[in-house]
Protein backbone atom coordinates (compact mmCIF):
# COMPACT_ATOMS: atom_id res chain seq x y z
CA UNK A 1 0.00 0.00 0.00
CA UNK A 2 1.22 3.40 -0.79
CA UNK A 3 0.89 6.44 1.67
CA UNK A 4 -1.18 8.36 -1.53
CA UNK A 5 -3.75 5.65 -2.33
CA UNK A 6 -6.66 7.23 -3.63
CA UNK A 7 -5.54 10.59 -2.97
CA UNK A 8 -5.38 13.16 -6.10
CA UNK A 9 -2.23 15.45 -6.51
CA UNK A 10 -1.76 18.24 -8.40
CA UNK A 11 1.97 19.30 -9.50
CA UNK A 12 3.07 22.86 -11.38
CA UNK A 13 5.82 22.98 -13.21
CA UNK A 14 6.11 19.29 -13.21
CA UNK A 15 7.85 18.84 -16.14
CA UNK A 16 11.08 18.89 -14.80
CA UNK A 17 13.59 18.83 -12.00
CA UNK A 18 12.08 19.10 -8.19
CA UNK A 19 8.42 19.38 -9.50
CA UNK A 20 8.97 16.02 -11.45
CA UNK A 21 10.70 14.46 -8.59
CA UNK A 22 7.63 15.24 -6.58
CA UNK A 23 4.94 14.05 -9.75
CA UNK A 24 7.12 10.63 -9.94
CA UNK A 25 7.42 10.03 -5.68
CA UNK A 26 3.51 10.80 -5.51
CA UNK A 27 2.50 8.73 -7.81
CA UNK A 28 4.67 5.97 -6.82
CA UNK A 29 2.78 5.99 -3.55
CA UNK A 30 -0.13 5.30 -5.17
CA UNK A 31 -1.77 9.11 -5.98
CA UNK A 32 -3.48 9.93 -9.44
CA UNK A 33 -1.27 13.17 -10.46
CA UNK A 34 -2.01 16.12 -12.85
CA UNK A 35 1.48 17.11 -13.85
CA UNK A 36 1.10 20.61 -14.74
CA UNK A 37 3.96 22.52 -16.69
CA UNK A 38 4.20 25.55 -18.97
CA UNK A 39 6.25 23.06 -21.25
CA UNK A 40 3.05 21.33 -22.48
CA UNK A 41 4.78 18.78 -23.89
CA UNK A 42 7.55 18.26 -21.27
CA UNK A 43 4.14 17.51 -19.21
CA UNK A 44 2.44 15.11 -21.31
CA UNK A 45 6.36 13.40 -22.11
CA UNK A 46 6.16 13.19 -17.84
CA UNK A 47 2.74 12.15 -17.26
CA UNK A 48 3.27 9.33 -19.84
CA UNK A 49 6.80 7.82 -18.28
CA UNK A 50 4.43 7.71 -15.22
CA UNK A 51 2.44 5.89 -16.72
CA UNK A 52 4.69 3.54 -18.11
CA UNK A 53 6.27 3.11 -14.57
CA UNK A 54 3.03 1.94 -13.43
CA UNK A 55 1.33 5.12 -12.26
CA UNK A 56 -1.50 7.29 -13.37
CA UNK A 57 -0.83 11.06 -14.13
CA UNK A 58 -2.03 13.18 -17.02
CA UNK A 59 -0.43 16.11 -18.43
CA UNK A 60 -1.44 19.51 -18.50
CA UNK A 61 -0.18 23.02 -20.28
CA UNK A 62 -0.56 25.35 -17.74
CA UNK A 63 2.02 28.45 -16.95
CA UNK A 64 0.76 29.73 -13.87
CA UNK A 65 1.61 33.41 -14.29
CA UNK A 66 -1.48 33.25 -16.68
CA UNK A 67 -4.74 33.45 -14.98
CA UNK A 68 -6.64 31.81 -17.66
CA UNK A 69 -4.26 28.78 -18.05
CA UNK A 70 -5.09 28.54 -14.18
CA UNK A 71 -8.53 28.37 -14.57
CA UNK A 72 -8.24 26.11 -17.27
CA UNK A 73 -5.89 23.79 -15.11
CA UNK A 74 -8.37 23.15 -12.25
CA UNK A 75 -11.63 22.80 -14.61
CA UNK A 76 -9.92 19.91 -15.73
CA UNK A 77 -8.97 18.61 -12.38
CA UNK A 78 -12.56 19.48 -11.34
CA UNK A 79 -13.67 16.97 -14.32
CA UNK A 80 -11.60 14.45 -13.62
CA UNK A 81 -11.83 13.74 -9.91
CA UNK A 82 -13.92 16.68 -8.49
CA UNK A 83 -11.11 17.24 -5.75
CA UNK A 84 -7.53 18.09 -4.87
CA UNK A 85 -5.82 16.63 -1.91
CA UNK A 86 -2.28 17.70 -2.49
CA UNK A 87 -1.50 20.62 -4.87
CA UNK A 88 2.13 21.78 -4.81
CA UNK A 89 2.94 25.00 -5.91
CA UNK A 90 6.61 24.21 -7.29
CA UNK A 91 6.46 26.36 -10.51
CA UNK A 92 9.40 28.90 -9.84
CA UNK A 93 12.52 30.48 -12.03
CA UNK A 94 14.95 32.79 -11.66
CA UNK A 95 17.08 35.38 -13.17
CA UNK A 96 20.59 35.99 -11.93
CA UNK A 97 21.30 39.76 -11.61
CA UNK A 98 23.16 42.16 -9.22
CA UNK A 99 20.58 44.58 -7.78
CA UNK A 100 21.48 47.92 -9.41
CA UNK A 101 21.40 46.57 -12.93
CA UNK A 102 17.95 44.47 -12.64
CA UNK A 103 15.57 45.25 -15.25
CA UNK A 104 11.82 46.15 -14.90
CA UNK A 105 11.34 42.96 -17.09
CA UNK A 106 13.48 40.45 -15.49
CA UNK A 107 11.76 41.90 -11.91
CA UNK A 108 8.44 41.45 -12.93
CA UNK A 109 8.20 37.86 -14.87
CA UNK A 110 10.01 36.80 -11.36
CA UNK A 111 7.36 37.87 -9.36
CA UNK A 112 4.73 37.18 -11.90
CA UNK A 113 5.59 33.15 -11.94
CA UNK A 114 7.28 32.79 -8.28
CA UNK A 115 4.34 34.88 -6.23
CA UNK A 116 1.86 36.12 -8.26
CA UNK A 117 1.35 32.73 -9.93
CA UNK A 118 1.47 31.05 -5.90
CA UNK A 119 -0.78 33.42 -5.00
CA UNK A 120 -3.21 32.91 -7.92
CA UNK A 121 -3.07 28.67 -7.77
CA UNK A 122 -3.36 28.77 -3.67
CA UNK A 123 -6.65 30.81 -4.58
CA UNK A 124 -8.11 29.25 -7.60
CA UNK A 125 -7.35 25.84 -6.00
CA UNK A 126 -9.21 26.56 -2.66
CA UNK A 127 -12.75 24.82 -3.28
CA UNK A 128 -11.05 21.83 -5.04
CA UNK A 129 -8.73 21.32 -1.79
CA UNK A 130 -12.05 21.98 0.29
CA UNK A 131 -13.29 19.35 -1.69
CA UNK A 132 -11.20 16.47 -0.50
CA UNK A 133 -12.09 17.41 3.50
CA UNK A 134 -8.28 17.00 4.29
CA UNK A 135 -6.18 19.01 1.77
CA UNK A 136 -2.93 19.68 1.56
CA UNK A 137 -1.47 22.66 0.05
CA UNK A 138 2.25 22.81 -0.56
CA UNK A 139 4.33 26.33 -1.10
CA UNK A 140 8.03 25.54 -2.41
CA UNK A 141 10.14 28.47 -0.89
CA UNK A 142 13.69 28.71 -0.33
CA UNK A 143 16.15 29.15 2.25
CA UNK A 144 16.68 32.41 0.29
CA UNK A 145 13.56 33.46 1.56
CA UNK A 146 15.39 34.41 4.95
CA UNK A 147 18.75 34.80 4.16
CA UNK A 148 20.91 37.01 1.86
CA UNK A 149 22.88 36.18 -1.53
CA UNK A 150 23.96 38.73 -4.13
CA UNK A 151 22.43 38.96 -7.73
CA UNK A 152 19.17 36.86 -5.82
CA UNK A 153 17.49 39.77 -4.60
CA UNK A 154 14.19 39.26 -6.78
CA UNK A 155 14.45 36.03 -6.27
CA UNK A 156 14.75 36.23 -2.31
CA UNK A 157 11.86 38.89 -2.41
CA UNK A 158 9.23 36.43 -3.87
CA UNK A 159 10.48 33.15 -2.24
CA UNK A 160 10.02 35.41 1.41
CA UNK A 161 6.37 36.46 0.11
CA UNK A 162 5.97 32.72 -0.46
CA UNK A 163 6.89 32.11 3.06
CA UNK A 164 4.25 34.52 4.63
CA UNK A 165 1.34 33.77 2.26
CA UNK A 166 1.79 30.22 3.84
CA UNK A 167 2.04 31.17 7.41
CA UNK A 168 -1.43 33.41 6.28
CA UNK A 169 -3.43 30.82 4.38
CA UNK A 170 -2.59 28.29 6.97
CA UNK A 171 -4.26 30.18 9.78
CA UNK A 172 -7.32 31.00 7.00
CA UNK A 173 -7.72 27.53 5.37
CA UNK A 174 -7.35 25.71 8.37
CA UNK A 175 -11.42 25.78 9.40
CA UNK A 176 -11.91 24.23 5.94
CA UNK A 177 -9.82 21.16 6.85
CA UNK A 178 -6.71 22.32 4.50
CA UNK A 179 -3.08 22.28 5.71
CA UNK A 180 -0.46 24.94 4.17
CA UNK A 181 2.88 24.19 4.50
CA UNK A 182 6.35 25.30 2.52
CA UNK A 183 9.80 23.64 1.67
CA UNK A 184 12.63 25.55 1.99
CA UNK A 185 15.13 23.85 -0.35
CA UNK A 186 18.92 24.97 -0.31
CA UNK A 187 20.81 23.94 -3.69
CA UNK A 188 19.63 20.99 -5.70
CA UNK A 189 20.61 19.94 -8.38
CA UNK A 190 18.23 21.28 -11.37
CA UNK A 191 18.68 23.77 -14.08
CA UNK A 192 17.55 26.52 -11.91
CA UNK A 193 21.30 26.08 -10.51
CA UNK A 194 22.75 24.48 -13.03
CA UNK A 195 25.08 27.52 -14.07
CA UNK A 196 26.29 28.50 -10.22
CA UNK A 197 27.36 24.94 -9.69
CA UNK A 198 28.96 24.55 -12.66
CA UNK A 199 31.27 27.40 -11.30
CA UNK A 200 34.16 25.39 -9.09
CA UNK A 201 34.73 28.39 -6.56
CA UNK A 202 31.08 29.02 -5.80
CA UNK A 203 30.57 25.54 -6.07
CA UNK A 204 33.19 25.08 -2.81
CA UNK A 205 32.20 27.33 -1.39
CA UNK A 206 28.61 26.75 -1.00
CA UNK A 207 29.75 23.04 -0.12
CA UNK A 208 31.78 24.13 2.75
CA UNK A 209 28.95 26.08 3.79
CA UNK A 210 26.78 22.48 3.75
CA UNK A 211 27.42 20.46 6.66
CA UNK A 212 26.34 17.32 5.14
CA UNK A 213 29.04 17.94 2.21
CA UNK A 214 26.51 17.48 -0.79
CA UNK A 215 23.97 19.27 -3.09
CA UNK A 216 20.64 18.17 -2.94
CA UNK A 217 18.60 16.31 -5.38
CA UNK A 218 15.15 16.33 -6.40
CA UNK A 219 14.51 13.34 -4.54
CA UNK A 220 15.50 14.15 -0.97
CA UNK A 221 12.62 17.36 -1.72
CA UNK A 222 9.97 14.90 -2.95
CA UNK A 223 10.44 12.97 -0.01
CA UNK A 224 9.99 16.20 2.38
CA UNK A 225 6.94 16.79 -0.13
CA UNK A 226 5.49 13.74 1.21
CA UNK A 227 5.37 14.30 4.34
CA UNK A 228 3.13 17.06 4.16
CA UNK A 229 1.10 15.33 1.55
CA UNK A 230 0.31 12.54 3.44
CA UNK A 231 -1.42 11.56 6.99
CA UNK A 232 2.27 11.97 8.83
CA UNK A 233 2.27 15.52 9.00
CA UNK A 234 -2.12 15.49 9.97
CA UNK A 235 -1.66 18.23 13.04
CA UNK A 236 1.48 20.56 11.13
CA UNK A 237 0.17 23.45 9.25
CA UNK A 238 1.72 26.83 8.75
CA UNK A 239 5.33 24.54 8.76
CA UNK A 240 8.43 25.57 6.97
CA UNK A 241 10.96 22.34 6.43
CA UNK A 242 14.26 23.01 5.11
CA UNK A 243 15.92 20.91 2.88
CA UNK A 244 19.04 21.62 2.82
CA UNK A 245 22.20 20.12 4.22
CA UNK A 246 21.92 21.50 7.70
CA UNK A 247 23.26 25.05 5.53
CA UNK A 248 20.77 27.66 7.28
CA UNK A 249 21.75 25.79 10.69
CA UNK A 250 25.33 26.73 10.42
CA UNK A 251 26.34 30.43 10.32
P1 LIG B 1 13.59 23.87 -12.73
O1 LIG B 1 14.46 22.67 -12.80
O2 LIG B 1 13.90 25.07 -13.54
O3 LIG B 1 12.09 23.39 -13.02
C1 LIG B 1 11.03 24.29 -12.97
C2 LIG B 1 9.92 23.80 -13.85
O4 LIG B 1 8.87 24.80 -13.80
C3 LIG B 1 10.34 23.69 -15.31
O5 LIG B 1 9.73 22.57 -15.92
C4 LIG B 1 9.82 25.00 -15.91
O6 LIG B 1 9.55 24.92 -17.29
C5 LIG B 1 8.54 25.18 -15.13
N1 LIG B 1 8.05 26.54 -15.18
C6 LIG B 1 8.75 27.70 -15.30
N2 LIG B 1 7.93 28.75 -15.34
C7 LIG B 1 6.67 28.27 -15.26
C8 LIG B 1 5.39 28.85 -15.28
N3 LIG B 1 5.24 30.17 -15.42
N4 LIG B 1 4.31 28.06 -15.15
C9 LIG B 1 4.44 26.72 -15.04
N5 LIG B 1 5.63 26.10 -15.05
C10 LIG B 1 6.74 26.85 -15.15
O7 LIG B 1 13.51 24.41 -11.21
P2 LIG B 1 13.58 23.60 -9.84
O8 LIG B 1 14.94 23.74 -9.32
O9 LIG B 1 12.98 22.26 -10.02
O10 LIG B 1 12.65 24.54 -8.94
C11 LIG B 1 11.33 24.16 -8.58
C12 LIG B 1 10.90 25.04 -7.43
O11 LIG B 1 11.77 24.86 -6.32
C13 LIG B 1 10.93 26.54 -7.75
O12 LIG B 1 9.86 27.18 -7.13
C14 LIG B 1 12.24 26.98 -7.12
O13 LIG B 1 12.25 28.34 -6.80
C15 LIG B 1 12.27 26.11 -5.89
N6 LIG B 1 13.62 25.96 -5.33
C16 LIG B 1 14.60 25.36 -6.04
C17 LIG B 1 15.87 25.25 -5.49
C18 LIG B 1 17.03 24.61 -6.20
O14 LIG B 1 18.15 24.64 -5.66
N7 LIG B 1 16.86 24.02 -7.37
C19 LIG B 1 16.11 25.79 -4.21
C20 LIG B 1 15.08 26.39 -3.53
C21 LIG B 1 13.83 26.47 -4.08
P3 LIG B 1 10.68 25.45 -18.33
O15 LIG B 1 11.92 24.66 -18.02
O16 LIG B 1 10.07 25.17 -19.66
O17 LIG B 1 10.84 26.91 -18.02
Amino acid sequence: MGRLEQQVALVTGAGAGIGLAIARCFAAEGAFVHVADIDGAAAERAAEAISRAGGNAVGVSADVSRGQDVTAMFRAAEKSHGRIDVLVNNAGLNVRSDFRHLTDDDWERIREVNLDGAMRVARDGFGLLRASGKGSLINLSSIMASRGLRQLAAYSVTKGAVSALTRTLAVEYAPFGIRVNALAPGFIETALTERVLRNPAINRALLDRTPLRRFGTPDDVARAALFFASDDSAFVTGAELAVDGGMSAGL
